[in-house]
């Protein structure tokens, strides 16, 4: 079967960087399912799997505009700590979800300095080239309550109700 726009797709992947450092993989683990169309992997790999079927393997090259984005220095701000509060200690790491013009994004506490907390909206992956080995394990139809979740059943899927 092929992939297309509602199907489940279990793949198992490597993602790299461009000095060849693994960055992500699920070899050795569970292998990952979503629903091709819905937006669940990173644009330009969903695009490159589009026709492809089960068994076939393959290197896909994502250009940071098809991946996680390129960064954006308006993303990055010094807010006083008392804005973030009801979060206890603010430490560096520490992640918050805030409404942006562009919609709902994490942002990430990148420094602390006094009163003082700067925070990065950018993936941690923006302006990197994203490089993935991939091996189609299934392709199937979904359900239509996993259309209606947008998310995938069973074993190998997660499952959230
Ligand atoms: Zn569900």
């Amino acid at each position: 079967m092929e992939i297309s726009a509602d199907r489940v797709v279990t793949i198992h992947y490597t993602l790299k960087d461009d000095g060849g450092e693994v960055l992500d993989s699920s070899a050795g683990g569970e292998p990952l399912a979503y629903i091709q169309g819905h937006g669940n992997l990173v644009s330009g790999l969903e695009k490159a799997l589009e026709g492809k079927s089960g068994g076939e393997t393959l290197a896909v090259v994502v250009p940071p505009a098809e991946g996680y984005g390129t960064r954006d220095q308006e993303l990055v701000q010094r807010v006083p700590k008392r804005s973030l509060q009801g979060a206890g200690e603010i430490k560096q790491g520490m992640q918050f979800q805030a409404r942006t013009e562009q919609g709902m994004r994490v942002f990430t506490v990148t420094a602390v300095a006094g009163d003082m907390v700067t925070l990065d909206g950018n993936h941690p992956l923006a302006d990197q080239t994203l490089h993935f080995d991939i091996q189609i394990v299934d392709v199937r139809e979904a359900t239509a309550e996993e259309l209606e979740h947008g998310h995938v059943h069973g074993p190998e899927g997660h499952h959230h109700h």
